[in-house]
């Protein structure tokens, strides 16, 4: 599988990071052995001073409105019909889709904790998302400002497209506690 990608650079200094750490399967898993998908976006990190990816957790309302209807018993219908739900039973290339009982119970307990979303590299809650300016093309070479200033540095973020190229990722599963701390990360 190869995919286009977007570089991160400093105004400042040379930093560059590609968004390919976004890349891969992401998932938590709990005390049992179970497990939900999460989606990442990307953030800076005031602990690891650069661009990570960071778990992208569900609107809060949503969960509520979802937990409500779990708890009524009626929950798979209403909670199906809503995509920020789906990713998190969706499978791997390989794997089987995660069953969505048990995804929506790890998810549960990840919402329960009322946490923040963390650095998927160092753990810390120190950070925040980095917005990509909307529209931005991967086609486009041009280095666009993002208003992010880089931590610890003082320059500001600019990100640009890959152009034509693009890379075969490896595929990885990346496994985390319903902290969002770091457990394995095993071939696919
Ligand atoms: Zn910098
Ligand atoms: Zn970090």
């Amino acid at each position: 599988m190869s995919v286009p990608y977007r570089i991160v650079t400093c105004t400042n200094c040379n930093l560059q990071e590609a968004s390919l750490i976004l890349n891969g399967y992401f998932v938590w898993r709990d005390s049992n052995g179970r497990e939900a998908s999460f989606d990442r976006e990307l953030a800076i990190c005031r602990d690891c001073c650069t661009v990570t990816p960071i778990e992208r957790l569900p609107d809060r309302d949503e969960f509520d409105e979802a937990e409500e209807a779990s708890l009524a018993g009626f929950w798979r219908k209403r909670a199906l019909k809503r995509k920020v739900y789906r990713s998190f039973w969706k499978k791997s290339l390989i794997q089987e889709a995660i069953d969505p009982t048990s995804g929506f119970e790890v998810l549960r307990q990840v919402m329960g904790l009322r946490r923040g979303p963390v650095c998927l590299a160092c753990g810390s809650p120190d950070v925040s998302s980095m917005s990509i300016p909307y529209g931005h093309d991967t086609a486009s070479e041009e280095p666009v400002p993002t208003g992010t200033i880089h931590p610890g540095c003082g320059g500001e973020l600019l990100v640009r497209g890959s152009g034509g190229e693009r890379v075969a990722v490896m595929l990885y599963k990346n496994v985390y506690d319903i902290h969002g701390q770091f457990v394995e990360r095993t071939r696919e």
